[in-house]
Formats: structure tokens, sequence, C-alpha cells
């Protein structure tokens, strides 16, 4: 384990910078904090997390496939795709850590998504260990611990300094790269950091809820569940909670005609919105209740049920604090699930 003064940090972020491009979480205007591109002067974050999460870097929001040009009746395609050089993500948070978990599943299975693939080969993760977890935190119902973030490399604040721990060889020599500004430090002050951590976390108001009640093979119990009316009622159909989330991966593909080609992109898209998966034969979900439960037997039965039982929630909070009408999977879960 190596150790980074509190007064060091800057000069780290300024020596990675000037091989790899870093994003860090910075404060804004608006009163939260997102993912900025670092430039001299930049201040890491104090939040607890950002608004929109990590996934952005490897799953953007919009992307540009691919173009295809008309000459006559023959069709070229142009790979729009420029080589992805390395960069880094700072800070971020055990439960988005493990949300890659779950992309991974998504985009690296055959067929394997190379857009995706490519980021990740190219993406550095730093993770860093909570010390204040938020009341809408419950990453540990999905047996993830904010106090042991993973990642290529591991971070934690401590009292006079950073301690860093490389889990990759990505994470090694990105690590290497910066080596004289460390040095070694044994885990006493990461263990008393944890420990803290893990204290408040069993305090939390979420801190017993549990995942019973969900998982693999358990469609046929739930499906029909009379709860489902009351819980989706209520829902706006906005689709916020699905692009907040770190494991949201839903999109579409559209070609756009600029006159004398197609550009195909490919953009997020949400199963709470009404024309989701619509087709020639119709909208396959025609009311807010059937994509409102799509939504949570997606996250808490069906991809467990494909995924070796492997939930698509890593406990976030994303989606609780940001819901207009204060609706989210913790309230599915405890109507729906074991006791909580
Ligand atoms: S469903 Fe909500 S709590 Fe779970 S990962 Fe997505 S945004 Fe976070
Ligand atoms: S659950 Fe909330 S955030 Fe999600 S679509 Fe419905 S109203 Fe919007």
């Amino acid at each position: 384990m190596k150790k980074l003064a509190l007064a060091s940090l800057d000069k780290f972020f300024e020596t990675v910078a000037a091989s790899r491009t870093l994003y860090l979480p910075v404060d804004t205007e608006k009163g939260y904090s997102e993912y900025k591109k670092w430039a001299d002067g930049t201040k890491l974050s104090k939040a607890l997390n950002t608004l929109r999460s990590a996934k952005d870097f490897f799953f953007p929001q919009t992307e540009n496939l691919m173009d295809f040009k008309l000459s006559g009746k023959a069709i070229e395609v142009i790979d729009t795709r420029s080589e992805t050089e390395d960069f880094v993500v700072f800070g971020v948070r055990a439960c988005d850590a493990a949300s890659f978990g779950v992309l991974d599943r998504v985009f690296l299975q055959d067929p394997v998504d190379t857009y995706y693939k490519n980021r990740r080969e190219h993406g550095i993760i730093v993770t860093m260990a909570c010390t204040k977890p938020a009341e809408t935190c419950f990453c540990h119902t999905f047996g993830i611990d904010a106090a042991a973030p993973a990642g290529d490399v591991s971070v934690w604040e401590t009292a006079d300094g950073y301690c860093f721990e490389a889990n990759t060889e990505k994470g090694e020599a990105l690590m290497n790269s910066a080596s004289s500004l460390f040095e070694d430090t044994d885990t006493a002050a990461v263990e008393e950091q944890q420990a803290k951590t893990r204290e408040i976390l069993k305090k939390l108001p979420l801190a017993n809820l549990t995942t019973d009640g969900f998982g693999r093979g358990l469609t046929k119990e739930l499906f029909n569940r009379p709860e489902w009316q009351k819980l989706s009622e209520s829902c706006l159909g906005c689709g916020t909670c699905t692009f907040v989330c770190p494991t949201c991966q839903c999109y579409d593909i559209r070609d756009f005609d600029t006159g004398n080609g197609i550009k195909r992109f490919r953009c997020w898209d949400s199963c709470m919105y009404s024309d989701f998966t619509k087709m020639s034969a119709g909208q396959p979900r025609p009311t807010q209740l059937e994509r409102f439960r799509q939504r949570f037997m997606h996250k808490l039965v069906y991809f467990p049920d494909n995924n070796d039982g492997m939930f698509s929630c890593v406990g976030c909070g994303r989606c609780l604090a940001r819901c207009p009408i204060s609706m989210n999977i913790v309230k599915v879960m405890k109507t729906m699930g074991g006791k909580n």
C-alpha cells in the first residue's frame, strides 16, 4: 500500500493528466457534482457521488456508431470510431465500480460490443472508499462494501493523506507513473477508516434491506402480484431513474438522412417510455404498470435469472434521490419482497 500526502493530490492529478485524459468529480453551481475533465486548478468534489455515474465514459448517452455514404447504387460503410486514448476516471464509489460487473455481463458477452470493449480496455478506474455514506445508500444489500471499493486502483482518504492500492496491471502502471509522489505505508490508517465507515453503514435507514423475495426463478410468484398496480399508478414515465442509474443499459439505434448519406446513432433509451421497444405490430407493454414492472423485474429477477444470480442494482441510491414522485426500487423491494 502507498500513501500520498494530502497536499500532493493536485500534483498527482497533474502528473496523471500529463499522459492521459483524467476525469474526476467536481462541484457544480447547480448544487451537485459531476465528472469533468481535469484542467489546472480543478478541485476534487467532496460530495459522496456524482449526479450521473461513471457509466457515461464507457457507454455514452449518444454515440455515432457509423456512417453510410451513398453513390448511385453503391453504399460505403464508414467507421466513425476514432482511436480511443487511455483515460482515467478518478473517484468512482464502490457501488459504481460494481456496476461495471453488470455492464460487462451485457456488453462483453457474445456478441461483444466492440465500442464498449474498446473503452473498457482504455479506461482506468480509480475508486474512492466512502467515508460518509448517505441515507439513500444500500450497496450492502447487494454485497458491496463501501469501505473496500474495487477498480484498477482503490483509494482511501485518511486523516493525513490518501492511501492507494493497485488491484490490476493497469492500476499498477498508473501508480508507477506518479511513483515519486508516493511513500510506502501499512494498512492501519485504512483499517481505522474502514471501521468508522462500517459503523455508519450499520446505522443507515436501509441497513437491514435485503434481497429476500427476489432473485432467480421468481417470475411466476411476482409477475401478477396486485401490488404492482398501486406502486406504478403515480409513475410519470419520465425515465429519470433509468438515466441516472449506473446499471441501466437499454438503447435505441436510429439512422439520420443527411442528404448525401446516413448517420447511425446509438442513444440511451428507457423501459419507462411509452414507445420503448415499439414495433410495427404495436407496443409490447402498453400500460405504465407493465413498463414499471419491467424495470424492477428486470433488475431483481430477470437479470439474476440470466446472470448466475447477479442483481442489476448496486444500491447507489440515485433513483431514490432523483425520482420526482419519490418512487424507487427500495419501495418496490419493501412492498414486494421479504421482511426488510
Ligand atoms: S436502480 Fe436505483 S439504486 Fe439501483 S443502481 Fe439503479 S439508480 Fe442505483
Ligand atoms: S419511477 Fe420515478 S423517475 Fe422513474 S420513470 Fe417513474 S416517475 Fe420517473
